[in-house]
């Protein structure tokens, strides 16, 4: 921990020249007159823009200040204005909220649990900040044999420009800038000919998911709660709302049937059949699992009964591993929610008594298997959460433990060479 704040004082001597972020890449996709999103950053996020009578509303500011400030030369070279009016945040986590200071401007919106989360943010920068100059290091000497007009290289250069600048924001002049008006359940903001609508949508991906909905745009931002690329899934170990999202899912869905755009937190932009897809996979899982359980089947036969290939909505997902395991362990935990998680269970070891406790616990799990099941995208979640508590030396040891049940995991080599690259 030490060492990281050391490294922060002495940022490499490249990263304090000319600012970069001139090269930072966005891309503009324009879904109406009214509606703009922006894919940049390393993390592939989406930003949301809509323009209305009122002012502008953001929906999310990516990971940084620098990145956002090229959001705002975007945006108004687009839609040719600059009246920033309100942000709102998906969720909490630092990729969403990291830019939010950049509109100092704009009433920043989120849940009310979205400030509190928020504050976990700066005890991650450090790890981030050597992970990004890890990261940085390997692009530039990739980008070294290459011709700099080549499209490879102009990649790559984008790429570059964008972690040097969150570095950069990280080390010198990140502020945590927390939503000033929140709210609980619901809130509808009156931007003069367009009505916004915040959702809480229970815990999914995170405590403080919110829903905006645009219906007059007929645009819904879910941030992280849904991807394109991936299911629903509950196996993780928290404490799932699913008949909240069910409810907020249901009024959206059935109030809005032009809703045409659902823009994820990340990556391909998805429609209204992607979604009502993931409410009725949530649905014949959440309810019908339970249900066959108490009508006397057996775990075998309730798998049997709910084939991953019964969704002909994720057909082009069939052929995932990944997407199959993680179907098979949604079932598995609705059946039998009495069933434990290694990861998690390592994590509350690790945190109320120590690694070497946590190690004789794994010891004991791996010669009775019986009541635990083992998921690896877990122990990722996990690690993360610990890391966001600022419990840093936790979240590697977990990772450690990891690396032991997952000797060939890539991910989870990388997360715990990012965590102790900084240490
Ligand atoms: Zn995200």
């Amino acid at each position: 921990m030490h060492r990281a704040v050391v490294a922060l004082t002495f940022l490499p001597a490249f990263l304090h020249g000319a600012t970069r972020a001139a090269e930072i890449p966005i891309e503009a996709v324009r879904l109406s007159d009214e509606v703009l999103v922006l894919r940049s950053g390393p993390m592939d996020n989406n930003a949301v823009v809509v323009a209305t009578s009122a002012g502008l509303v953001v929906v999310d500011t990516d990971l940084s200040p620098g990145i956002a400030e090229r959001l705002r030369e975007v945006i108004e070279e687009q839609l040719g204005r600059s009246d920033y009016a309100c942000v709102i945040n998906t969720h909490h986590h630092v990729d969403h909220v990291g830019g939010n200071q950049a509109f100092p401007e704009a009433e920043i919106v989120g849940h009310e649990s979205c400030a509190e989360g928020m504050r976990g943010i700066a005890a991650t920068l450090p790890a981030t900040v050597a992970y990004f100059l890890q990261s940085a290091g390997q692009i530039r000497s990739q980008l070294e044999p290459l011709d700099p007009e080549s499209e490879r290289a102009r990649e790559l250069a984008g790429k570059l420009a964008t972690m040097e600048t969150v570095a950069r924001d990280f080390a010198e002049r990140m502020r945590v800038t927390p939503p000033a008006r929140t709210f609980a359940d619901r809130l509808s903001l009156d931007m003069g000919d367009t009505t916004v609508e915040l959702y809480r949508f229970g815990h999914a991906h995170e405590v403080s998911d919110t829903l905006v909905h645009v219906p007059e745009d007929g645009v819904l931002m879910v941030g992280d709660v849904y991807d394109a690329g991936f299911i629903p899934y509950f196996f993780q170990g928290r404490d799932w709302e699913a008949d909240r999202w069910l409810e907020v899912l249901d009024e959206i869905l059935d109030g809005d049937p032009d809703l045409a755009h659902v823009v994820p937190g990340h990556g391909a932009l998805m429609s209204r059949e992607d979604l009502v897809a993931r409410r009725d996979y949530i649905r014949a899982l959440w309810e019908g699992v339970p249900k066959d359980r108490e009508a006397g089947l057996s775990l075998p036969e309730t798998l049997a009964r709910h084939p991953f290939s019964g969704f002909p909505a994720f057909a082009h997902l069939l052929a995932s591993d990944e997407v199959q395991k993680v179907h098979r362990n949604n079932v598995r935990y609705l059946w039998n929610r009495d069933i434990k998680s290694v990861a998690y269970t390592l994590e509350e070891v690790l945190l109320a008594s120590g690694e070497q406790a946590a190690l004789e616990k794994l010891a004991g799990i791996s010669s009775d298997e019986s009541g635990f099941y083992s998921e690896e995208l877990e122990f990722l979640d996990s690690a993360r959460f610990l890391e966001g508590r600022g419990a840093r030396l936790e979240a590697a040891a977990l990772l450690r433990l990891a690396a032991g049940v997952y000797p060939d995991s890539a991910k989870i080599r990388e997360a715990l060479r990012g965590l102790e690259s900084s240490e």
